[in-house]
């Protein structure tokens, strides 16, 4: 699969972030899991490797690679600590590509190098406590004012917003009265009237940032809007498109690193007076997990070549993000039972990692989304004929 997808550059980056990942990120996964915490030191040193704006051109500050190069640092990330491979995703997917994709050329030249360097955070803020998969009933507004926008609402579930230099966010523009519909808008931390709640308590993905976000009527230049005003909908949408695919890249390193921890058991854990994996009943177990863990890396690193390729990608990112998703969970399950009772324990690694797959089946479009979206492709034209 990798002589298909991978060029000689994305394997040295491979490489790179595999010694990084192991060195630097495996040591801590469990103690910030445990403790809740975020890990700033990774962080910074994932910038300072250009981890944090790998698809952005060199021109503006990024590593000048695609998309596929993001997966793969993603999915070696996540082998090891899906916390912090969250963190980088949530930043660069959501937090810096609607400014890249969209944004006019001051918002590039203003936010983008700091962004990739890593010396600032993004977040992306489209989910409300009422406008979840139903992202169209945004109730947040922004009332143009003026030479400003004076914004109201709450966003919910917001990745790395309370360290965030600046959040995207969606919100109904609202001028002369009339709703113009959905745009997306910039604001930089510290802004009056911006405030967050604490952050949310997780089953998962515990050492990254996530929480409530409040706008209370906040003033933020005319000059933040996104873009082109009229094309917020439309930009969030193909916002979400390009991160499946890096969300599924996710769900291949959480399902790779249990894989990886049961199949180790397998060997070292004796019963009846043999390893455990000279059982049909186990082998055939970490034959399924490898054969889906497969399949779900050529889902994924195709939709990601699609899109690197300028191909339409909608149907293929969804699938790849629903296939991926739902391996991680299955395969997290299936190396719990491996290891036994011992998988139950928190102080075996494994446990994280179920713990850690769950919200991949929820997060950037549930997989019942993803069914929505997939059928709809391929129902297109002939339900209407
Ligand atoms: C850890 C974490 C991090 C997150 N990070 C971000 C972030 O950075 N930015 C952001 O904007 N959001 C973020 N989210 C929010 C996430 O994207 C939403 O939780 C998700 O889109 C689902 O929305 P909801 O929770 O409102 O569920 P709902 O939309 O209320 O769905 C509840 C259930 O109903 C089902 N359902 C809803 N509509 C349909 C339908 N039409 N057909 C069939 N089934 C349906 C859903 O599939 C789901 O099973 C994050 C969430 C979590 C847990």
């Amino acid at each position: 699969m990798e002589r298909l997808y991978f060029s000689e550059e994305h394997k040295m980056l491979q490489e790179m972030v595999r010694d990084f990942a192991k060195n630097e990120v495996a040591p801590i996964a469990q103690e910030i899991d445990e403790k809740g915490a975020f890990p700033h030191d990774t962080i910074k040193k994932m910038g300072e490797l250009g981890l944090m704006g790998i698809p952005w051109s060199e021109e503006y500050g990024g590593t000048g690679m695609d998309l596929t190069a993001q997966c793969i640092a993603i999915e070696e990330i996540a082998k090891v600590c899906v916390s912090t491979a969250a963190t980088m995703m949530a930043h660069t997917s959501l937090g810096t590509a609607p400014i890249y994709m969209f944004g006019t050329e001051e918002q590039k030249r203003k936010y983008i190098p700091k962004l990739a360097s890593g010396e600032m955070l993004g977040a992306f803020g489209l989910t409300e406590p009422d406008a979840g998969s139903d992202a169209a009933n945004t109730q947040t507004r922004a009332v143009l004012t003026g030479n400003e926008y004076v914004v109201n609402g709450r966003k919910a579930f917001c990745t790395n917003a309370g360290f965030a230099g600046v959040i995207i966010f969606t919100a109904v523009l609202v001028e002369d009265g009339e709703d113009k519909g959905i745009s997306a808008f910039l604001v930089d931390a510290g802004t009056d009237g911006l405030s967050f709640d604490p952050p949310e308590k997780k089953m998962g993905w515990r050492a990254s940032d996530t929480r409530s976000v409040y706008f209370d009527n906040m003033r933020i230049p005319k000059e933040n809007v996104l873009g082109d005003p009229s094309g917020g909908f439309k930009q969030f949408l193909r916002t979400l498109t390009s991160g499946r695919i890096t969300i599924g890249a996710l769900s291949i390193g959480t399902a790779a690193g249990a894989y990886e921890l049961a199949l180790k058991y397998s060997v070292e854990r004796e019963a009846f007076g043999k390893a455990i994996n000279r059982f049909q009943g186990v082998s055939f177990t970490l034959a399924d997990m490898a054969t889906r863990i497969q399949a779900s890396r050529h889902l994924v690193y195709h939709a990601a070549w699609l899109k690197d390729n300028n191909f339409p990608v909608i149907k293929e990112a969804a699938m790849g993000k629903l296939f991926a998703s739902e391996t991680a969970m299955w395969v997290t399950t299936q190396a719990i039972q491996v290891h036994g009772g011992y998988g139950y324990i928190k102080e075996y690694d494994v446990e994280r990692f179920f713990r850690d797959a769950k919200v991949l089946e929820i997060g950037e479009g549930t997989s019942e989304v993803q069914r929505i979206i997939i059928s709809r492709e391929i129902l297109k034209g002939i339900n209407a004929a």
